[in-house]
């Protein structure tokens, strides 16, 4: 159960998870399937769906009607269910109305009405951030759930920093429920959908094991509810779609490489993108992709890129494919006039670029304040491409500095100029290195991180 699925309705890392999990779960024989809200998006009108399940339920005092409807083909691998509340969920985007709780818990409410209906019961509900919170307690406690009380649920966090607490005036909303038990809805006097679902889950997870431990002392204020409950608590790095994400199939790419031909084929690749966008292809050529916001910590990139432009000037090339901030934009736009041939940027968003510059570059910058997972690391590193990112969450597990035995990236303590600048210079200095530079694409570029391997590890929690 989620609100994001990709390709049906995407914000970020959310949608790719839970579009790519079940599809290598019913790969591997499982019977996974999922459920979203029906949002007035693209791929719900190219595609054809059929009625699986009509019902009616109240929100509080209010009365609703659903529809389930279901993809006919199984396109994406998997079997997939839109929840139709006319009103409520039939918008254009997926977050940001004044009436999401309403939303999310009537889509809660729908789901497990229609779930009460089937004649045997799935074996495991697997949640996916706060929008799905309040099923593990809905599921225990709700009077009219009690058919689905014994079901065993999982809840899988992908960004603890949105938790969707609700005052408690709204908790009417809610079917009635055993109301000594009101403690697993709270958290600081306010009904809290991922404080309640980690409490009543029967397990949790997240997208890697340092951003687990790291939410024990930084989760906007949960931490004392990840120490306490540690004991239930998994880390799973997501895996990456090795068939999207391949350098030697990529259509987006001009020039497709395998492992054995990296260094070649990256500068081919290289070239291509330093004509198109005025850079000198003989220096190190530097990327940073990615939202422009503090979580990226995008607001001190114009002043690191400022920084190294005038220290290492000559020494290295810059490019910027990003859209976040306005106040950041404009100030990584205003640096291009006068670093022509050394720096340039692309304000917006370009799937098609991002993977040539994958494929282009030498070394990708992430200096992320928060990363629960991080999906650009992986992906540079399947293209062989050097990352170079803070010590966070899911960038401690997936990259070790080349510092260290058989390391392959540059890590870097603090969201710093000073500490970009410095990792800058150990990249400019390495990338005379001819033979380290080959050994270290090679080495990561056959890094596995499939879905494959990741399935097995949800399995072992199921
Ligand atoms: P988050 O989900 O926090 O944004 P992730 O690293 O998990 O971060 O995933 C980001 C994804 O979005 C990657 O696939 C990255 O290539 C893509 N992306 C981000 N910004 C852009 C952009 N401006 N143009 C193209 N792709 C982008």
């Amino acid at each position: 159960m989620s609100a994001e699925c990709y390709p049906v309705a995407k914000a970020g890392g959310l949608g790719d998870v839970v579009g790519a999990l079940p599809k290598y779960q019913c790969k591997a024989g499982h019977f996974a399937k999922v459920v979203m809200p029906m949002y007035r998006t693209k791929f719900l009108y190219t595609n054809d769906w059929v009625v699986d399940y009509k019902g009616s339920a109240y929100l509080g005092e209010y009365y609703f009607e659903f529809t389930i409807i279901k993809e006919k083909t199984n396109k994406l691998g998997f079997d997939l269910y839109l929840v139709d509340i006319n009103g409520l969920l039939d918008r254009e985007t997926i977050y940001g109305y004044n009436d999401d709780p309403q939303r999310f818990i009537a889509f809660q409410i729908a789901v497990l009405t229609w779930l009460s209906s089937w004649q045997h019961n799935p074996d495991v509900i697997h949640v996916h951030d706060y929008h799905a919170g309040l099923i593990p307690f809905m599921v225990k406690n709700c009077f009219i759930f009690r058919k689905l009380a014994f079901v065993k649920t999982v809840l899988t966090i992908h960004n603890a920093q949105y938790q969707g607490n609700i005052g408690w005036d709204k908790y009417h909303y809610l079917p009635a429920y055993d109301s000594f038990k009101w403690g697993d809805l709270d958290w600081n006097n306010n009904i809290n959908p991922l404080a309640s679902a980690i409490k009543c889950a029967w397990k949790v997870t997240t997208v890697s094991q340092s951003y687990m431990n790291e939410l024990r002392y930084k989760s906007n204020g949960l931490e004392a509810l990840f120490e306490f409950e540690k004991g239930k608590c998994v880390g799973i790095l997501n895996g990456i779609d090795n068939e999207v994400w391949n350098p030697e199939t990529d259509t987006y790419l001009t020039n497709n490489f395998s492992v054995k031909g990296v260094t070649a084929g990256k500068k081919k690749n290289k070239k291509k993108i330093c004509e198109e966008y005025g850079l000198d292809e003989t220096l190190p050529l530097f990327v940073f992709i990615g939202r422009l916001v503090g979580e990226k910590a995008a607001d001190i990139l114009p002043n690191a890129f400022k920084n190294v432009l005038y220290h290492q000037a000559g020494k290295a090339s810059y490019m910027i494919l990003g859209s976040g901030d306005k106040y950041v934009e404009s100030q990584l736009f205003n640096i291009t006039s006068s670093n022509i041939g050394y720096y340039n940027t692309f304000i917006g968003y370009d799937e098609a670029l991002s993977h040539k510059l994958y494929a282009a570059a030498d070394f990708l910058l992430m200096p992320s304040r928060v990363e629960p997972c991080g999906l650009n690391q992986m992906y540079a590193m399947r293209y062989g491409t050097v990352p170079m990112v803070r010590r966070t969450g899911g960038l401690i597990d997936t990259v070790t500095d080349m510092g260290d035995w058989e390391g392959f990236g540059i890590l870097f303590n603090h969201a710093t100029v000073d500490d970009i600048a410095h990792s800058i210079y150990r990249a400019i200095e390495v990338y005379k290195n001819k033979t380290q530079m080959e050994r270290m694409r090679k080495h990561m570029m056959q890094i596995d991180h499939s879905w494959e391997s990741v399935v097995e590890a949800y399995t072992r929690v199921y």
